[in-house]
């Protein structure tokens, strides 16, 4: 087939091969049913294996406990801005939920909170999102209803590897993971609501995943949640309340197959962890040619914004010419966000080594070239 582009974008994003040609293998025919997969019913026997093993191989590969249930959500992560605050929002007398804001898509989480009730932001807003305040800094509510972060800016580049030490066990811990997810293993018992979009790290788009302890539903006290966001009619209907994205599961519960066949989580976490450290070392040896602005114990595994710099300023003409020569050697989707500029170079699990290092060879060539 025609050569493939590596498509190093924020996502949705490029699935493995292996992924797309097993896909294509069905397309005409899933499992003998002389259909395609999305021309079936959903409430099929062929369909209804597909959500279970997906559900299966997730609970296998992140060992979630039976008092956790797993969702399969439309609306996307933005979708669980608004149905976390919906349902505990007000689950303590406090009220009030705190937000920890790291970057834009935290941001617009406390923001669509607000519309609902009391949101305590735990940092000053910032502006540029480069650095996490110290913790000893932070204003925490004495019971919050729960505290709200983000483990992985998307578009700044902070990654927060664990939950943060400073908030206390009984707070319930809401965490958007919608770029990091499957990427390193976690404890999801440490959660109380987990949500990622699959569109990056394992799926398509039209598909959000919610992991949430069962038992915070029973004491929602709020009775005007719209039903599509409604997290026990999820549950009593086992994500089929209403017709759910049924091909986006679909690849899902390939990409879940995949990631146990690389190795699970484990691999996942050795790759994406080689992927990133050599883009990061490229860029710390450049001499400042290259430059990432994120302190070093938050920079993301899974997004690397950076500028191209020459006499000490951002250089957006040399910008667009690697950006251009990149293309022209098959690398897309490599321009930074709007609201940064630069460069950014996403790594989620579709990318493998090899492309990772026909990056890193162009990078090298290209600061040679225009130094
Ligand atoms: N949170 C994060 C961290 C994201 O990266 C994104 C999308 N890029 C969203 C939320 C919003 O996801 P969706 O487009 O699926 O609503």
């Amino acid at each position: 087939h025609a050569v493939r582009k590596i498509n190093f974008g924020a996502g949705p994003a490029q699935l493995p091969l292996e992924v797309l040609e097993s896909v294509q293998a069905e397309f005409l025919d899933f499992n003998g049913t002389g259909t395609n997969i999305m021309e079936l019913s959903h409430r099929s026997t062929a369909f209804a294996k597909v959500i279970e093993d997906a559900e299966q191989d997730i609970r296998d590969i992140l060992s979630i406990p039976d008092s956790y249930a797993v969702l399969f959500f439309q609306g996307g992560a933005t979708g669980q801005f608004s149905a976390v605050p919906l349902h505990f929002l007000n689950l303590k007398p406090s009220q009030t939920a705190d937000y920890l804001v790291t970057g834009y898509w935290s941001e617009k989480a406390a923001k669509e909170a607000e519309k609902f009730g009391k949101v305590n932001w735990v940092i000053p807003k910032g502006s540029k999102y480069q650095d996490v305040p110290d913790e000893d800094t932070w204003k925490l509510t004495e019971d919050p209803s729960y505290f709200y972060y983000c483990s992985n800016e998307t578009i700044h580049g902070i990654e927060l590897i664990d939950v943060p030490a400073i908030v206390p066990k009984h707070v319930p811990i809401i965490c958007d993971m919608s770029s990091n997810f499957l990427t390193r293993p976690f404890d999801v018992t440490k959660y109380a609501v987990v949500f990622s979009s699959a569109q990056k790290n394992f799926g398509i788009s039209g598909l959000t995943l919610v992991i949430l302890r069962k038992d915070l539903i029973e004491k929602t006290c709020n009775k005007s949640i719209p039903t599509i966001l409604d997290y026990k009619i999820h549950i009593d209907n086992g994500s089929m309340y209403n017709t759910p994205p049924t091909f986006s599961i679909y690849i899902t519960n390939k990409m879940f197959n995949w990631i146990k066949q690389q190795g699970g989580l484990k691999a996942m976490n050795e790759l994406s962890h080689k992927k990133s450290s050599r883009i990061y070392e490229i860029i710390d040896q450049s001499n400042g040619f290259y430059i990432n602005s994120i302190n070093k114990k938050y920079r993301s595994r899974t997004n690397i914004p950076f500028r191209i710099v020459t006499n000490g300023l951002p250089n957006e003409k040399l910008e667009t010419l690697f950006l251009k020569q990149a293309s022209q050697l098959n690398m897309i989707e490599l321009k930074g966000h709007r609201a940064v500029g630069g460069i950014r170079v996403s790594l989620y699990n579709g990318i493998t080594l090899e492309q990772t290092n026909i990056l890193i060879d162009f990078m090298r060539t290209f600061q040679t070239n225009n130094n």
